[in-house]
């Protein structure tokens, strides 16, 4: 069947353009779906990225994504701006559809669509992100030190994002929309025993207030609905996060939480010739150069894979 490609990669963040790399230097001319308006993947709206290996003054994150992008390119992979709409993966011949209807086949793919942080939902949040506003403490909280920081949000990962951030932050104040914390309790007396750690109970956040940069939020209180302004420079939302693998219910073994199950050392997915990498997978560390790192495994598994076929 000369129409079946070798492999094909959805997902257009540091893993799959980092799977990209790997396969096409290894001759598999993987095809690659971007996606339309979010190509380059998360990184895309921040700024500054520090803690990228290879890069000692920082780069921005559109500027790595586009030399990520490029690297692909240079060794023949063939990138499409396009949205994967369903997926088939069943069969030994994977195909990969467009909303136009066209089809595409492989004989095996890498998912490395990545995950989505989950936003307030409110005015600034995406204007300020990178610029005062963060969903990643361990990627911007070096940027605040010795200010104050706001982090949304009462479970697990918000108590573990503010007791980090007290490494840097002069304060730190906790917005909690309930009037107790839904995370473990060791992580409660962690938080509760700092003394830079401030809580606002009952409390959400109503305004992002800054032009260029954040200074200052808003806050309501869910009881009384009385108003108060707080000026921090810092406001770090963790209020969670879904993997996007709605294309893959049904056709990967998924986790309760929709992130796409492999088998542990690898990225092979229940499925043979189907691989995954990066945020799509990870629960734990979600970061540029973990999804890399997975995205290149996964471009190694899908050529041992390929090679056994032959
Ligand atoms: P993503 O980067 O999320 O890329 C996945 C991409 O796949 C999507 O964006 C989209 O283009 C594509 N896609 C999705 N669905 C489809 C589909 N159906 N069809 C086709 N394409 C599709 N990490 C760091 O290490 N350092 C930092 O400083 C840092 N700063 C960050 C700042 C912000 C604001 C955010 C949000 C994240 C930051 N991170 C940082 C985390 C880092 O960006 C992620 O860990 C990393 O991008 C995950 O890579 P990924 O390839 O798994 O997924």
């Amino acid at each position: 069947m000369s129409d079946v490609r070798n492999l094909i990669i959805i997902g257009s963040g540091p893993s799959g353009y980092t799977a990209a790399i790997y396969a096409a230097r290894a001759n598999l001319e993987p095809l690659v779906f971007e996606g339309s308006v979010t190509a380059g993947g998360a990184l895309m709206t921040t700024t500054d990225v520090e803690n990228f290996p290879g890069w000692p003054d920082g780069i921005m994150g559109p500027e790595l994504m586009d030399k990520l992008r490029a690297q692909s390119e240079r060794f023949g992979a063939e990138l499409v701006s396009d949205d994967v709409t369903a997926v088939d993966l069943t069969g030994d011949i994977k195909t990969v559809s467009l909303a136009d209807g066209t089809e595409h086949r492989a004989r095996a793919v890498v998912l490395a669509t990545g995950s989505g942080y989950r936003k307030l939902g409110i005015d600034g949040e995406d204007r300020l992100s990178g610029h005062g506003v963060s969903w990643c403490a361990t990627c911007d909280g070096f940027f605040f030190r010795e200010q104050h920081i706001l982090v949304v949000g009462g479970g697990d990962s918000a108590l573990e994002e503010a007791t980090f951030l007290t490494r840097f932050a002069a304060k730190v104040t906790m917005v909690v929309r309930r009037d107790e914390f839904r995370g473990s309790k060791i992580m409660q007396d962690r938080a509760l025993a700092n003394p830079k750690i401030e809580v606002a109970w009952n409390s959400v956040v109503e305004t992002i207030h800054g032009e260029d940069k954040l200074d200052g939020v808003t806050l309501r209180d869910t009881v009384s609905g009385a108003t108060r302004r707080v000026d921090a420079t810092g406001l770090f939302i963790a209020i969670g996060h879904d993997p996007r693998s709605e294309l893959l219910v049904g056709q990967v073994d998924l986790d309760d939480e929709g992130y796409v199950l492999v088998t542990p050392g690898t990225t092979a997915t229940n499925v043979p010739g189907v691989f995954a990498a990066g945020d799509l997978v990870d629960h734990t560390y979600r970061q540029a150069i973990t999804a890399a790192g997975t995205g290149c495994a996964a471009a190694l598994d899908a050529e041992r894979f390929l090679a056994d076929l032959e």
